[in-house]
């Protein structure tokens, strides 16, 4: 009896001892999983940062499209400002189902020629688009998206300021502070006050650490502000310290600008500089 019971609990021990290896295999697979997944992230990151975008999906005169990461991807779209060749960049979402557009191109023409693109490139139809400003290189080709059936979100604002400048209405469904889930990605739509514009708002999407701060922010090779005929200065360097205090660095790995070449939360910090040279350019 007593060989018996000895038996059982050896068994037992043994088959305990089993399963708690196997848990702690399994573990550890995970944390490596894990830290190789970090560290893949990290060298696409440098990778991306240090060729300045490679990562070419698609390339033609006027638009191009880069990955940025799994399933977001930007892309820049060439227009003419000022009769010059003047490139402006957006944003393209991969949803579970179809693809999500943040910022036309600049006019209907493209914004059709885009939708054939991403057609083509993706194999999807675009379900939704944001605009993030009222000007042409965001919300250009409202109505090209809306001949496609596509529901184009706005802050009441934008809708209102791009109506007046004579474009199409766009659904003004976005609050200032708001979350939207769309086809199963989900985005942070934030508006830190009067800057580029009076309705600028930036997209944040928290999965890919990326913030999409459109006009509001100009890149690393800006010397000045840009286009300053709608923008706010004073307000604008309390809106990018309002930003500053919504986002931490840790929380960004992108920062997309409304033109030129992406960077990360140092594009912010650049872009505050700009705004106080202005400011005392203005003072003086
Ligand atoms: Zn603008
Ligand atoms: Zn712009």
């Amino acid at each position: 009896m007593i060989r018996r019971m000895a038996l059982v609990i050896i068994v037992s021990l043994v088959f305990i001892i089993g399963i708690f290896s196997i848990c702690k295999m399994r573990l550890a697979d995970a944390n490596k999983e894990a830290a190789e997944k970090n560290q893949q992230m990290e060298s696409e990151l440098d990778d991306f940062k240090n060729k300045n975008i490679e990562n070419i999906l698609y390339t033609d005169d006027v638009f191009s499209i880069r990955k940025l990461t799994k399933d977001t991807y930007v892309y820049t779209a060439y227009g003419e400002f000022n009769g010059q060749k003047y490139p402006a960049n957006g944003l393209i979402l991969v949803g579970n189902s179809g693809l999500i557009l943040i910022d036309t191109p600049w006019d209907d023409k493209k914004t059709r020629d885009l939708l054939a693109i991403l057609k083509n490139t993706f194999h999807k139809n675009v379900s939704d688009a944001i605009v993030t400003h009222f000007h042409n290189d965001r919300v250009g080709g409202i109505k090209a998206l809306q001949e496609e059936d596509i529901s184009v979100h706005s802050t009441p604002l934008t809708d209102m300021l791009a109506v007046s400048d004579g474009y199409a209405h766009s659904l003004g469904d976005l609050s200032n502070n708001d979350f939207l889930t769309i086809d199963g990605r989900t985005l942070e739509i934030y508006y830190p006050g009067k800057g580029h514009t009076e309705d600028n708002i930036t997209i944040y999407d928290k999965k890919d650490k990326l913030l999409f701060a459109g006009c509001f922010s100009k890149n690393n090779s800006d010397k000045t502000l840009g286009n300053i005929a709608d923008a706010d200065i004073p307000e604008w360097l309390k809106s990018i310290n309002k930003l500053q205090e919504k986002y931490t660095e840790e929380q960004i790995n992108w920062v997309i600008p409304g033109h030129g070449n992406l960077g990360g939360y140092d594009l912010l910090d650049h872009t505050k500089s700009l705004v106080e040279e202005q400011l005392k350019e203005h003072s003086k």
